[in-house]
């Protein structure tokens, strides 16, 4: 028997070659104490869901005030006011046009409502529209129909007869977005697709490739000349990351469609919504109850967790949450500016609060052998940074200081130099990059 048989089962862990889990024991800010006597910097903000740092005061009051009053409802026939105040502030918060808010409790639900939103849309309307365009590269969550919709690779190989088949465009890599664009209206005028789904300016688990507003922009502009549904995945992008409060408003669009979760609770909570335009809504209204849009989870709009939602949307409210934004955006620009120069290092990149940058190895890809070898690198140094293949990102939380900035930059310049003396970096001339 394998010695590090563990009794739980990890998300995304091969248990064989990982003997050990670190134990946190408590959270606060920046900072994830760990049960061995540790402060860790969180730098990935616990996979991009942690914004304003962890354990955040008026959420945490938020959770425990609403605990005690209500902490469970049917939400069928039933509402309550955490749910209505935070989908009446969503609305308006989110690009305008977007009427309807349906809860759901992850990232890949809220896909998972969007795709049969869409479905039902063209299915009530009586128009046969089944197929879905997507974007290369992509990550919709790992459910079925979120697989189906994203890149398909050995994370899925095995479920692959499960997927539905999807019309793929390629990833606007600098220099080539015609191309995107090209296929994109060439799919939407030949297939008559029900939808295209796509991670505005940031595809995050694909390796936080960006791509600029115009090109979102373009991309809205050919769906809608076909009618075809524009499903934006905002459940990295939003809450901030890409510098304003959802990446969408960077190029001034209104999806028909829109999924935030991660950040909607400040990441106290899981939560998620799918907000759509009047018509999606108005296509299941009808006093004919096959036109209703089946879909329900046991905890949709679960009273404690959309609290938590109303507490981090207050703190939107607060011009000191974008002012934290816009600091650490600049600082970010600023602490990978001597990266570029490294030969070390290419594809150095920058939107809002995120940043990345690819070490140029030969062992590159998602399962290569250097992303665990650089996590147990960073773990040393009290660093929780999970690098996607050789591709590294910072994701701070926005109470991150200049201070936590620079260590978690000298800690990636000590990895590229013990990578380098081992031998394990190619620095010769990096062939075309991504972006
Ligand atoms: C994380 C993520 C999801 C899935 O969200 P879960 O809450 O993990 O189910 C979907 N889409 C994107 C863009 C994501 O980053």
């Amino acid at each position: 028997m394998p010695k590090n048989r563990s009794p739980i089962w990890h998300p995304f862990t091969q248990h064989a070659l990982q003997d050990e889990m670190t134990r946190v024991v408590r959270g606060n800010g920046a900072y994830l104490h760990t049960a061995d006597g540790r402060r860790i910097i969180d730098a990935i903000s616990s996979r991009w869901v942690v914004t304003h740092g962890h354990c955040h005061p008026r959420i945490v009051r938020a959770i425990q005030e609403q605990a005690g009053k209500l902490n469970q409802i049917i939400f069928a026939g039933h509402t309550h006011d955490p749910a209505e105040e935070v989908a009446a502030q969503l609305l308006k918060f989110a690009p305008p046009g977007l009427e309807h808010v349906f809860f759901s409790d992850s990232g890949s639900a809220s896909v998972e409502v969007a795709l049969k939103m869409a479905l039902g849309y063209w299915h009530n309307i009586g128009e046969q529209r089944v197929s879905i365009v997507v974007m290369q590269h992509s990550y919709h969550g790992d459910t079925i129909g979120g697989m189906s919709v994203g890149a398909r690779g050995v994370f899925n190989e095995a479920y692959g007869p499960l997927l539905f088949d999807v019309t793929s465009v390629p990833f606007p890599v600098r220099g080539h977005e015609q191309d995107t664009l090209d296929a994109l209206e060439l799919a939407c005028r030949n297939e008559i697709p029900a939808a295209f789904i796509v991670e505005p300016l940031i595809l995050g688990a694909g390796g936080m490739l960006m791509y600029p507003a115009w090109v979102l922009k373009e991309m809205k502009r050919i769906c809608e000349a076909s009618s075809v549904l524009f499903i934006a995945d905002e459940v990295m992008t939003g809450w901030g990351r890409t510098g304003t409060l959802f990446a969408c408003e960077q190029a001034n669009i209104t999806p028909d469609i829109v999924c935030y979760s991660k950040g909607i609770t400040g990441g106290a909570l899981p939560l998620a919504v799918t907000l759509c335009r009047a018509d999606i809504f108005d296509a299941h209204y009808s006093r004919d109850r096959t036109r209703t849009f089946f879909h329900s989870s046991s905890y949709t709009a679960n009273p404690v967790a959309c609290a938590a939602a109303r507490a981090n949307l207050e703190l939107w409210q607060d011009p000191n949450t974008r002012q934290r934004v816009a600091a650490i955006a600049a600082m970010q620009e600023k602490a990978i500016e001597p990266f570029r120069a490294d030969a070390r290092f290419e594809s150095v990149r920058q939107t809002g609060t995120i940043a990345a940058l690819d070490l140029k190895t030969s062992d590159a890809g998602y399962l290569a052998d250097i992303g665990p070898k650089l996590q147990a690198f960073f773990n040393k140094r009290n660093l929780l940074l999970r690098p996607l293949g050789n591709t590294i990102y910072v994701m701070p939380p926005y109470c991150a200081t200049e201070a936590d900035l620079d260590e978690i930059y000298a800690g990636i310049w000590n990895a590229a130099d013990a990578l380098a003396e081992r031998g394990a970096l190619r620095v010769e001339k990096p062939s075309a990059s991504v972006c």
